[in-house]
């Protein structure tokens, strides 16, 4: 399990017996926050700053814990911020100020000048915020008691988060063949990804993956298929177009664990030696939390293997799709996405089927897939784009609904949505925006989840929902 390491700060003018007390609110309090986050993170508490040494010492080890994401920090007293210069400036995992008491309410009978001077974060967390704030460091501050809902939830959203972007510092996604030819959304800065992500994106010739398919043995094959018997319907007799398939995920797990890759890319314009375009073996993949772009989109691949992380210990679905067609029905607009084939299972609202259809499309044999109507609730719909000088995140909330009608002849799992505020200036705003094709929705996630990560990640990020207006759309144009 990761951690988040507990840095509570003051100074040495205050004496023993204050800095004891500060060392046991902190202890109890990191006790209490680890008993309603347990599930979730560990936090961890690390010396009290009295100083500048104390403070760099906590910081590089911080710096050096592969299991820590994140720092949370509170000043149970005054703690002067230059103590916290050198120490913040080697930090470079996300960081929680949380401006919070020991204390709930004041104790007015018995309040001293001692009481005033153990418990003033007002003070110091002010003298401490202006420091972040001067040195231009991302990091997010919830306020409050530290026992109250609100703030557990704030806490909780950011230990998420942090656990996130410690993936994210760890990508690596292997792009079988390039950027899908002409296509523009897809294609941007690698060099780019990896300084402000740290994903590491690198090319793979796909023979050698190929290499793998051609000498896995019968019971390698003969396990992957009893997976997907266990897992979903058989609703084709054509079983060995499925055991090609599963072959490949066979084989995708192979490369994926010596490369130490955690995503992947595909196109189907690239795929030399292979029958079939990977369906249903990259489907099931992301059903384990493996990053998938199609068309060489290294960038959704990577993106959703993050937010699947984000989403690990929450109720709902997650996952990469493509924009696809509408249903322009005034006022009763609604999207249907869906992919060629490659739509996780996580959106499956019944027991997916696996069928053989023609892919239509590259020229290959007839692929095997999972196909499924979609699950429906609030959710979003959020992608990420090269702008050249910059990344921009942008975030709609949907609907996520029922189709209306069967679709017997569309042979691709599908999860159908109504945008907000309303079609005309969702889709618009989206327009403007530069949104690509190629996302991810979820309904276990929400905008605040994306706004914590863009803030850490210094990304440009728009929302678009049902506060977004007519008037709003060109300031989306930049
Ligand atoms: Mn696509």
């Amino acid at each position: 399990m990761e951690k988040l390491y507990f840095i509570v700060g003051s100074q040495d003018l205050y004496g023993e017996e204050c800095l004891k007390q500060v060392a046991a609110d902190a202890k109890e309090m990191v006790d209490f926050l680890n008993s309603k986050l347990g599930d979730v993170i560990n936090i961890e508490l690390l010396p009290t700053v009295e100083n500048s040494e104390i403070c760099v010492e906590n910081m590089k080890k911080a710096l050096c814990d592969e299991e820590c994401v994140g720092v949370i920090t509170w000043m149970h007293t005054f703690s002067p911020a230059k103590m916290w210069i050198k120490g913040l400036q080697i930090l470079n995992k996300p960081l929680l100020h949380l401006h919070t008491q020991a204390n709930e309410r004041l104790p007015y009978d018995a309040i001293d000048m001692d009481f005033m001077n153990l418990n003033q974060a007002a003070h110091g967390d002010r003298e401490y915020g202006f420091i972040l704030a001067r040195l231009g460091i991302p990091h997010e501050v919830v306020a409050g008691y530290y026992k109250h809902d609100n703030v557990i939830a704030g806490i909780r959203r950011f230990a998420e988060v942090s656990k996130a972007i410690g993936l994210s510092k760890h990508m690596r996604v292997a792009t079988f063949g390039n950027n899908m030819r002409d296509v523009a959304v897809t294609d941007g800065n690698r060099l780019g990804c990896e300084i402000q992500y740290g994903w590491e994106i690198k090319y793979y010739g796909i023979g050698e993956l190929a290499e793998i398919v051609d000498n896995l043995t019968d019971s390698e094959i003969d396990a992957k298929m009893d997976e997907y018997k266990s897992k979903y319907t058989m609703a084709t007799d054509r079983e060995d177009v499925v055991r090609e398939q599963a072959a490949y995920e066979v084989a995708l797990e192979k490369f994926l664990d010596k490369y130490g890759a955690k995503a992947y890319t595909d196109t189907f314009q690239n795929l030399y030696g292979l029958n079939q375009l990977p369906g249903i073996a990259s489907q099931n993949l992301m059903d384990k939390g493996i990053g998938f772009g199609p068309e060489g989109d290294y960038k959704i691949s990577a993106f959703s293997a993050v937010l699947m992380k984000m989403s690990e210990n929450r109720d709902g679905a997650t996952g990469f799709i493509e924009d696809y067609t509408y249903d322009l029905e005034p006022g009763k607009e609604l999207e249907l996405a869906s992919h060629m084939l490659e739509v996780p299972p996580a959106f499956a609202a019944n027991k997916p089927e696996i069928q053989v259809h023609p892919l239509d499309i590259g020229g290959k044999s007839d692929p095997a897939r999972l196909v499924f109507d979609g699950v429906t609730g609030d959710g979003i719909q959020v992608t990420l784009i090269d702008m050249g000088d910059h990344f921009r995140i942008i975030c709609a909330d949907i609907e996520l609904v029922n189709q209306p009608e069967a679709m017997p002849n569309l042979p691709v799992a599908r999860i159908m949505y109504r945008h907000k505020p309303d079609f005309a200036i969702g889709t618009a705003a989206w327009c403007y925006a530069g949104g690509a094709h190629h996302s991810v929705v979820s309904t276990a996630l929400n905008r605040d989840d994306i706004a914590m990560f863009a803030r850490l990640t210094g990304t440009e990020l728009i929302c678009i929902g049902d506060d977004t207006t007519q008037a709003d759309l060109q300031k989306f144009f930049m």
